[in-house]
């Protein structure tokens, strides 16, 4: 990717002159585990009413900008009413209008690193400043104490569970020790909430705590990464926030109707996010088996991908990429992250392929 040319550096806001576009590093392969979609992909009788509802969708008018029918059956998914739900065009979409809305120069937003880029690069687009307060380099874990300590003086605080790229959640009680101690907004993004355990979600919250946003996207668990449709749970007074910031047609009418067929047919994922979930326990043993002989490490998980560090981790993933086609996330200059991959849980075939793969790299690189 292209660093911005010396001309536009000149022209764009002085805080947008560091910026280069966002680059996942994608490369066509055979097996992609790089960006944590569900390579399981939709069920055929879900595939079959998302194909329905989209030949049933004229393109010809404007799409509902609120998405009200979406919203209405989210709204019932989760217990809450119409006005709690936001829907935009993918997570991404909701997570730079809550920082437009609710950011700005003059304000902090409290991050936890290593986590999603993202919130950082939205935050200094939009002259946020950030206050990093680092997770646990050993364990990951984030800190609930110097958390708490740090949204004292907060707009907003972002606290992901699962952690994208290292897989631990935040218990609720330490999301809702951040809500009370913080006069701002928290979000929980909980992307990959339905790859973790039970009774880790903080959406039971909600009803207490009425500055906490909780995010979810049709992306991960729900095979829709390539329509881009997310949302946000929150008080009715947020929602209006966001509702007033946002591009009025940001999710389109074929995002709309294909999220809709799914949010009906919710109850078919469940045997895919099993499947997901223990083939990510097989994934965490065998690596870790490995990891006997061979110098690899991996991290327990609740989502449906895996960190490890491995030595020369940008040369394995290169190796895994030309001579197997199989495609993983190089983190490893991310800070905190130095050698570090982050494998998404594949089929079966998939991960039996990787490790395959993964230990006669690691036998020769070693
Ligand atoms: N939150 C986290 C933690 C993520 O990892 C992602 C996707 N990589 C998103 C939000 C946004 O996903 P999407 O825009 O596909 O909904």
């Amino acid at each position: 990717v292209a660093e911005l040319s010396e001309r536009v550096r000149a022209l764009v806001q002085p805080q947008m002159r560091g910026l280069e576009p966002y680059d996942p590093d994608f490369a066509p392969c055979r097996i992609n585990l790089s960006a944590n979609e569900n390579d399981l992909g939709l069920p055929a009788p879900v595939r079959a009413r998302v194909d329905a509802a989209l030949r049933a969708t004229p393109t010809n008018r404007y799409p509902d900008p609120m998405a009200n029918e979406l919203r209405d059956e989210i709204a019932s998914w989760h217990g809450v009413s119409r006005a709690n739900v936001f829907v935009s065009d993918g997570g991404d979409e909701a997570l730079f209008d809550l920082f437009l809305a609710f950011g700005g120069p003059g304000r902090t937003l409290v991050n936890c690193p290593p986590t999603f880029s993202v919130y950082a690069l939205y935050a200094s687009m939009l002259g946020t400043t950030v206050l990093d307060v680092p997770r646990d380099p050993e364990t990951f874990a984030p800190n609930a104490d110097e958390l708490a300590a740090a949204a004292a003086d907060a707009a907003i605080v972002v606290l992901t569970s699962p952690n994208n790229p290292t897989g631990d959640v935040m218990d609720p009680a330490g999301v809702a020790r951040v809500c009370e101690a913080c006069p701002g907004l928290v979000l929980a993004d909980e992307a990959y909430g339905e790859f973790a355990g039970p009774g880790l979600s903080s959406e039971p919250l909600l009803a207490a705590h009425d500055n906490l946003v909780v995010l979810h996207t049709f992306s991960k668990a729900y095979c829709l990464a390539g329509a881009r449709c997310g949302y946000l749970l929150a008080a009715p007074d947020v929602v209006d926030g966001l509702a007033a910031v946002r591009q009025p047609y940001s999710v389109g009418v074929l995002a709309q109707a294909a999220a809709l067929a799914v949010a009906r047919e919710r109850a078919a994922f469940e045997p895919l996010v099993d499947e997901i979930r223990s083939e990510r326990e097989r994934l965490l043993l065998e690596i870790r088996a490995l990891g006997r002989a061979l110098p690899v490490r991996v991290w327990p998980s609740q989502a449906n991908f895996l960190l490890v560090r491995v030595p020369n981790a940008s040369r394995v993933r290169s190796r895994l990429r030309d001579e197997r086609s199989i495609l993983v996330r190089d983190f490893s200059s991310a800070p905190g992250l130095a050698d570090c991959l982050r494998i998404t849980v594949g089929t079966r075939e998939e991960n039996d392929e990787l490790l395959g793969a993964l230990e006669a790299i690691l036998k020769e690189e070693s």
